[in-house]
């Protein structure tokens, strides 16, 4: 099993409408899987990631990137205590805790450049920066009435030996199950096939899944009247600023 670091950037993703035009869906005893595509890894600082991987191996870059959050906690906490104990002026916090927050951007670079090690990284011959991604990367998701889950499947190919790789993991997708609403927000809705209005109503939760700053939500619809089934994904933005990420 392959796992991403938490910090694992979303952007690299898809861009969501060659996502929508790919997914196929498929159902079974009210568990739909959709399959998908997504584009192949970007990796940005290129070069310098590329420098860093040379000179060191990864346990070095591990140790260094906790190093600097060790670093950014103590800045921190000096200043905290200093400030408790002593008069210092606001200035002086001010300053400790900008200064606290230069180790943890490194921290969060080196956490980047690791990223790179681990998937260009060869397990069967040992090389560094040996694996390219080839082939299509896979996006599945299963969804029934209370789960929701969501795996990426990428293939790296060794440049030196041709071993292939296959990798699986969430790839720090947030997802969960929304709520569904309420039946008379479905007052006006008319149902595709059979034109009936108001026979609509929704028949499981909707996945929800945060990709970047995008919210896509999928809602399951049916029509009471000639059983009709629906699945519709809409899309929003997500302000940060304003929306903490939820419960
Ligand atoms: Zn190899
Ligand atoms: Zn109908």
């Amino acid at each position: 099993m392959y796992h991403q670091s938490e910090f694992g950037n979303l952007e690299n993703y898809l861009s969501e409408k060659k996502h929508l035009k790919n997914n196929s869906c498929e159902q079974a005893l009210n568990v739909h899987i959709f399959t998908g595509t997504v584009e192949f890894k970007k990796h940005r600082f290129k070069s310098i990631s590329l420098f860093l991987i040379n000179v060191f191996d990864g346990k070095a870059l591990e140790i260094m990137s906790k190093i600097f959050i060790l670093l950014c906690i103590t800045i921190a906490l000096g200043t905290t205590i200093n400030l408790l104990e002593t008069e210092t002026s606001d200035w002086f916090y001010i300053l400790g805790i900008t200064a606290s927050m230069v180790p943890l951007i490194f921290s969060l670079f080196i956490q980047h450049v690791l990223e790179y090690h681990r998937d260009t990284f060869c397990r069967k011959c040992g090389k560094k920066l040996a694996c390219e991604e080839i082939g299509e990367p896979v996006l599945k998701e299963t969804s029934d009435h209370g789960d929701y889950t969501l795996t990426v499947t990428r293939y790296w190919k060794c440049r030196y030996c041709g071993n292939i790789d296959t990798r699986e993991g969430p790839e720090g997708i947030y997802i969960k199950k929304g709520e569904m609403r309420p039946i008379i927000h479905l007052k006006s809705f008319e149902c595709k096939k059979c034109g009936g209005i108001g026979t609509v109503k929704e028949f499981k939760r909707p996945d929800i899944k945060e990709i970047g700053n995008k919210r896509i939500i999928r809602r399951y619809y049916k029509c009471t009247l000639c059983g009709h089934e629906d699945i519709i994904e809409s899309e929003e933005t997500i302000n940060r600023s304003i929306h903490a990420r939820g419960s």
